[in-house]
C-alpha cells in the first residue's frame, strides 16, 4: 500500500520504499561478508519482521535458512509491557548454529534482550541481531545490536511490517502516525 491511500492518518514519512531497499541491501552486504562459510540461521520475529526478512534474504548471496518465532510484548497499543511470552517457537535445533535474529524495530530492547538470552541457552555458537530501526532514547536495557538500519527518535512508527492494531503493516514506507489515530 502506498502512503497516498492513508495520507490523513500519517504525520510524516521517515523512510521511502527506495531508501528502505537501499538500506536493506547495505545490511545484506555486511552480513554476507561477516557470515561467509558459517552455519547460519536467520530467525525472524513475527509479524513485524516479515517484510525485512523477505527483502533481506533475497539480497543475501550465501545460503541462509530461516525460521520464525512469535513472541508477545505489546498488545494492540503502543507501550511495551516488558513481559515476553513465546506464542510460536522455532522448529530448528540451534546447537552449533550462528543465529542472526531479524527484527523490525528495537524500542525498549526488552523483547530482544530476553530473546537473545533464550536462544543462547539452546547451544548456539553465536547470537547476533539485525534490526531495521532502533530508538536509542527508548532503550531500557543495554543490548548489543550488530546490524542497525537507522536510529530514529522515540516516536511510534508504522509501515513496512510495523502495525498499529494490525493496521498499516502493508504500507510500503515507514511513517509516523498522526495523533488522531491513536488518541
Ligand atoms: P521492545 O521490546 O524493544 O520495546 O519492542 C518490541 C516490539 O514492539 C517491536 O519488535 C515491535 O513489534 C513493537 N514496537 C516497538 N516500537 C514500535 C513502533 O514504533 N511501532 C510499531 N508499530 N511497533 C513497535
Ligand atoms: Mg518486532
Ligand atoms: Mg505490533
Amino acid at each position: 500500500m502506498k502512503a497516498e491511500h492513508v495520507k490523513d492518518d500519517l504525520s510524516s514519512i521517515l523512510f521511502t520504499k527506495e531508501q528502505i531497499a537501499e538500506k536493506v541491501s547495505e545490511l545484506a552486504q555486511r552480513i554476507d561478508h561477516d557470515y561467509q562459510g558459517r552455519d547460519v540461521l536467520l530467525v525472524g520475529v513475527l509479524k513485524g519482521a516479515v517484510p525485512i526478512m523477505a527483502d533481506l534474504m533475497r539480497q543475501l548471496d550465501g545460503q541462509y535458512p530461516m525460521d520464525w518465532m512469535a513472541v508477545s510484548s505489546y498488545g494492540s497499543g503502543t507501550k511495551s509491557s516488558g513481559v515476553v511470552r513465546i506464542l510460536k517457537d522455532l522448529d530448528t535445533d540451534l546447537h552449533g548454529k550462528d543465529v542472526l535474529i531479524v527484527e523490525d524495530v528495537i524500542d525498549s530492547g526488552l523483547t530482544l534482550s530476553w530473546l537473545r538470552t533464550n536462544l543462547e541457552s539452546r547451544g548456539t555458537s553465536s547470537v547476533e541481531i539485525c534490526a531495521l530501526l532502533r530508538k536509542p532514547e527508548a532503550m531500557k536495557t543495554s543490548i548489543d545490536v550488530r546490524y542497525v538500519g537507522w536510529d530514529i527518535p522515540n516516536e511510534f512508527v508504522v509501515g513496512y511490517g510495523l502495525d498499529f492494531a494490525e493496521q498499516y503493516r502493508n504500507l510500503d514506507c515507514i511513517a509516523t502516525l498522526a495523533p488522531h489515530v491513536y488518541e
